[in-house]
């Protein structure tokens, strides 16, 4: 009885059809960019596999030969005995990619953005937050205790304003995401930079959606923009461009052995498991070198936002690889990831609180395995089902 809450609370969620159920999915064999769901080949427009990594035979093969060499588990967290070799080898190449003083390997983005804010900020100070970061970057503003102050996306004059009303604040971090997880779009980062450097602030960057996929060898959207040396916390993830798992935070020698010493997902969580490290570094490779991948990707997500608009689709701009087109209604954003997924294409409904009330989407995400021609079908037929639902005007 002490339960019966719940029940209650998810039958008001799925009244609103806001209730998130698991659903079964595998790869298919010899058809990257699809997924088969309910016995049926998709199309999949909702993965983060941007650059066609997460089946690459060659990170399947170093992971192989890391689990038979180094076993299963790392058996403990790096700062008792789980610090395998497979890290520093890493950690070295990472600095060096990203052209930093060192690098630090997380579990994955969520435990570094938790990690690393937490670490970096506490009671006294505040965090300057675009409202559409990623969750991981508000739960560690929460987990740090530090004022939260979060301003309007994109809006710098905004900022300004949150900046001079702490300036007495003990310290200053400003927090974004380079490539917005759900809206594609991008920071205005040589905006921020000033900022930072005029309230004496530090900045930090999420480039989950940036890293792998901007920049001459991958390195992400500050080096391609060349402010990267303007900033002081690099974050990104090793989940989606890069096909694995993990993440990595690079700065300055000093911030590295600060997160070592300070970073509680670090230092109470057990080391990733070898494997893991051994595909990131041959997947880290690829990345570095395969530059077609990069130019593949992008010249695709132009093409799809330009199909999508002549369609009459509004959507974000830029060339980021992912493109959503909002819906608005929950229920009808449902009905549009169904009516997607009869006609083969895998593209999920995102609603809030991912993103804001009323402006439920579909979050189509590219992949440079994605073909012309099966990006042309999708357009098609995403259009005749906005015309089918009353999403476009007829
Ligand atoms: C996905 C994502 C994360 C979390 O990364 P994981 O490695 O999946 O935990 C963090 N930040 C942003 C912007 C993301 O999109």
């Amino acid at each position: 009885m002490t339960m019966k809450w719940m029940e209650q609370e998810l039958q008001s969620l799925a009244g609103e059809a806001l209730e998130r159920k698991l659903r079964d999915s595998a790869p298919v064999s010899g058809r990257p960019g699809y997924i088969l769901r309910d016995g049926q080949e998709l199309l999949n427009l909702s993965s983060n596999d941007y650059l066609g990594l997460a089946q690459h035979p060659a990170i399947i093969e170093a992971m192989r030969t890391a689990l038979l060499t180094e076993g299963a588990g790392s058996g403990a967290s790096r700062l008792v005995t789980g610090n395998r070799t497979p890290y520093r080898e890493l950690e070295d190449a990472l600095a060096d990619w990203q052209q930093c003083g060192a690098a630090l390997v997380a579990a994955n983005g969520y435990m570094a953005n938790t990690g690393v804010i937490s670490a970096l900020v506490g009671r006294g100070d505040v965090v300057f937050s675009d409202r559409l970061n990623h969750a991981s970057i508000v739960d560690g503003v929460a987990l740090s205790r530090a004022e939260h102050a979060r301003y309007r996306h994109n809006d710098m004059e905004h900022l300004r304003h949150l900046l001079h009303k702490h300036r007495g604040a003990r310290r200053k971090l400003i927090v974004t995401d380079t490539i917005f997880s759900m809206d594609g779009d991008q920071a205005l980062l040589h905006e921020l930079v000033q900022l930072k450097g005029q309230h004496g602030a530090m900045l930090m960057v999420d480039e989950a959606h940036s890293g792998g996929i901007y920049g001459g060898n991958g390195e992400g959207l500050c080096h391609s923009l060349g402010i990267h040396s303007d900033i002081d916390i690099h974050m990104g993830t090793f989940s989606k461009a890069f096909g694995l798992y993990g993440a990595y935070v690079c700065g300055s020698e000093t911030l590295v052995r600060w997160l070592v010493n300070r970073a509680r997902p670090f230092i109470y969580s057990t080391a990733l498991p070898p494997s893991i490290l051994a595909g990131i570094s041959q997947s880290l490779e690829i990345v570095r070198s395969e530059s077609d991948r990069r130019r593949l990707l992008l010249a695709a997500s132009r093409k799809f936002r330009t199909m999508l608009r002549d369609g009459g689709f509004q959507t974000s701009d830029g060339d980021s690889p992912i493109v959503p087109v909002i819906v608005g209604d929950n229920a009808a954003a449902l009905r549009f990831s169904a009516e997607l997924q009869e006609a083969g294409i895998a593209a999920v409904a995102i609603r809030p609180p991912t993103v804001p009330e009323g402006t439920a989407r579909i979050r189509f995400s590219l992949s440079a395995v994605h073909t012309e021609r099966e990006l042309e079908q999708a357009a098609s037929c995403i259009r005749s089902i906005g015309l089918k639902l009353g999403v476009l005007p007829l």
